[in-house]
């Protein structure tokens, strides 16, 4: 049994996680300042004895008076429309919460896994994306408080590996989706759920051709696990995501195949510096964790939608 820090324990993907650690019988400490997690999350995880909530910032130093064998550093938001409402704490996020985070995992002697993202990539000149690939990221545009925020989040980790030989983990993860999501988080999963549940228009912004690849939650959750007890000397980055790649007019035409509604899809701008074409190469993560995804995009989707319909959102 371990004791285990998540970060961002109570978003999308730490309620997950915790969950997942939960039920491996660890003790759980949620760290959230519940920016864009939930107390509803932050409930249901209380079922388990052995979990635990801190509200706290990590912009601002930890210090905690138990053992740590094991951080997760999710702590940042990553849902678009509310990464770009507050772009300056998203990138003090990203640095500060980082460097508190690698402090705390240095005080503690503690293994931590950085939750890094396939926006490192920008508008990738590479496809599909590999690990070795640098990126093509844009420094002063409406994403890039995220984008850059993370590739400095990377750079920290691998320098305190290199000055206190620190364990340190990292992964990028490609867009994931499923349960504990927030129905109205701006992403187009739920975007698309939400509209055909209600009736509204199916907004797809620019011409709807541009592509992504949808990893479900159980398949990701696994990843990060998998990658936290890899050996030590495997440290990533590596690639977490689904090689299945759509079109947003494929995925708006999946929802309106299992969801019975009147809503019609209309075409939006498509915003700044939004990435035409992405997809992971997982053959790494494939190599070094046996890990591969098992949950193709339609049975995911058919989950997540059975998952809102229940709420009654
Ligand atoms: P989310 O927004 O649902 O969860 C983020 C969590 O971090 C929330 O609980 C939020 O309250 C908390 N948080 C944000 N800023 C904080 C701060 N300063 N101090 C303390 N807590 C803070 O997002 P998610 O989808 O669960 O993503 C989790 C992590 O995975 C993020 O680091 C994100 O960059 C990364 N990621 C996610 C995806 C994806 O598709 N879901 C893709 C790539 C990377
Ligand atoms: N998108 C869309 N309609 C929406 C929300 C998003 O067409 O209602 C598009 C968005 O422009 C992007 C893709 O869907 O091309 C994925 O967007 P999301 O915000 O989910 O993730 P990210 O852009 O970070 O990959």
């Amino acid at each position: 049994m371990k004791n285990i820090i998540v970060t961002g324990g109570c978003g999308f993907l730490g309620t997950n996680l915790c969950r997942l650690l939960l039920e491996q019988g660890h003790n759980v400490y949620a760290v959230d300042n519940f920016f864009t997690g939930t107390k509803e999350n932050a409930e249901f995880l209380k079922q388990y004895k052995s979990f635990n909530v801190i509200e706290h910032d990590v912009i601002e130093p930890l210090k905690v008076d138990f053992a740590v064998d094991e951080i997760y550093h999710l702590a940042c938001p990553a849902s678009p429309p509310y990464y770009q409402k507050e772009p300056i704490f998203t990138a003090k996020t990203s640095f500060c919460g980082a460097l508190n985070m690698l402090e705390l995992a240095k005080e503690k002697n503690a293994k931590i896994l950085l939750t890094s993202t396939s926006e490192i990539y920008g508008e990738p000149l590479v496809h599909p994306q590999v690990e070795t690939y640098r990126g093509n990221v844009n420094t002063i545009g409406i994403r890039s408080c995220y984008d850059e925020g993370k590739r400095i989040s990377e750079t920290l980790f691998f320098d305190y590996w290199r000055m206190y030989d620190l364990k340190i983990k990292v992964v990028r993860i490609f867009n994931t989706y499923g349960p504990f999501m927030q129905i109205d988080d701006g992403r187009v999963v739920t975007n698309f759920i939400r509209q055909a549940i209600y009736g509204e228009d199916i907004t797809i912004y620019g011409d709807g051709t541009q592509t992504r690849s949808f990893c479900y939650v159980d398949d990701l959750v696994s990843g990060l696990e998998k990658m936290m007890n890899s050996r030590d000397d495997f440290r990533g980055p590596v690639n977490l995501g689904n090689p299945g790649e759509f079109t947003m007019l494929e995925l708006a035409d999946m929802v309106l195949e299992y969801i019975d509604t009147k809503s019609k899809i209309v075409f939006r701008p498509l915003p700044s510096d939004d990435p035409t074409r992405r997809r992971p190469d997982i053959t790494l993560a494939s190599e070094e964790l046996g890990w591969k995804p098992g949950v193709a995009l339609r049975e995911g989707l058919k989950n997540t939608i059975k998952y809102f319909q229940e709420r009654g959102i």
